[in-house]
């Protein structure tokens, strides 16, 4: 263990809550983080339930942690008890990272910034002018919606099995972005122009990993199909993509580079992130 993991009387405390949280990597990939950059601090998982959200905000107030990632059932819930939410936070409508700021508790979502960097880093480093299409308009698409409008995209697309929560989205982001809703019936068509498909559904997560939100044939070759989903790392729908000639994009990234931007709101220092991902990637496929 390096020197950033010795704890002791300067050890500043970090965490994720959430209900259930057992599961989470968070705590390997920032401890990680904390000793590959030698900053002396530790990061610990947290359950909580949604009625003890108050107390958890005055604990960290009380014990000074410095700095809180927030995962289900939580995102929506914390916005309350905090003094300051961030305005990609609040237009999000949900909060994964909190900084204490002195005893301030400020509010962040990096979620979609997050995947926006790793689509970027990874697939297609240009989304100006690009056709994207969102299948999915939950919590993660919101998120995702919001990031790609600062990207200038030609078209924002969003199909959803409930029409109208893809109608709400478009709606709430109208006046920043070229952005529509159209129902499942007009996905196909809406697929074979896109440049980038990206799965926000949680449709072909383990342990229905044989399922998949749209036919691989209506993809153009050559475009980018991209799956928040990161178990399994490839998803049926990616690896019918790649067959039909698609450039390919996994959501291990979205996960590393959200907690990337929360390690360096928490430190002001880059996060090391290919460390992050290699300490991430090992637990999945231990
Ligand atoms: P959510 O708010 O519950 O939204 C779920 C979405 O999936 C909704 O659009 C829902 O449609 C759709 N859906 C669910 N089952 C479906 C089915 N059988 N057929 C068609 N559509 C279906 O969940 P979320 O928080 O946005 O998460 C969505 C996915 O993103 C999950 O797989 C999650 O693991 C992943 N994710 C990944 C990361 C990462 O770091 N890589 C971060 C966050 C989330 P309706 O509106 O019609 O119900």
């Amino acid at each position: 263990m390096g020197a950033g993991n010795r704890i002791d009387s300067n050890t500043v405390l970090y965490g994720v809550i959430g209900d259930p949280i057992r599961h989470s990597k968070s705590p390997i990939m920032m401890n990680r983080a904390f000793r590959e950059t030698g900053i002396n601090g530790v990061y610990a998982a947290f359950h909580v339930t949604s009625d003890r959200i108050a107390d958890f905000a005055a604990g960290v107030r009380a014990m000074g942690i410095r700095g809180v990632n927030v995962t289900i059932p939580h995102k929506l819930d914390i916005m309350s008890v905090l003094d300051e939410i961030d305005e990609g936070a609040l237009a999000i409508g949900a909060v994964n990272t909190i900084v204490n700021d002195a005893g301030r508790l400020i509010g962040y979502n990096t979620d979609g910034i997050g995947y926006v960097r790793s689509l970027k880093e990874e697939a297609e480093h240009e989304l100006a002018g690009k056709r994207i299409v969102v299948i999915g308009a939950g919590g993660a698409a919101r998120g995702i919606v919001y990031a790609l409008t600062s990207e200038s995209p030609s078209r924002i697309t969003i199909a959803n099995r409930s029409v109208d929560r893809a109608r709400e989205l478009a709606l709430a982001f109208q006046d920043i972005a070229d952005i529509e809703a159209i129902s499942n019936e007009q996905l196909q068509a809406a697929c074979g122009q896109a440049d980038i498909v990206i799965n926000t559904t949680s449709v072909g997560m383990f342990p229905k990993t044989g399922e998949t939100p749209i036919d691989a044939a209506w993809l153009r070759p050559g475009a980018v199909a991209s799956d928040l989903i990161y178990n399994p790392l490839k998803t049926t729908f990616l690896e019918q993509a790649e067959q039909r000639g698609c450039r390919i994009h996994g959501g291990l990234g979205m996960f590393i580079y959200q907690g990337a931007y929360a390690f360096e709101y928490w430190t002001g220092q880059p996060a090391p992130a290919t460390a992050m991902r290699d300490t991430v990637l090992a637990a999945l496929q231990s």
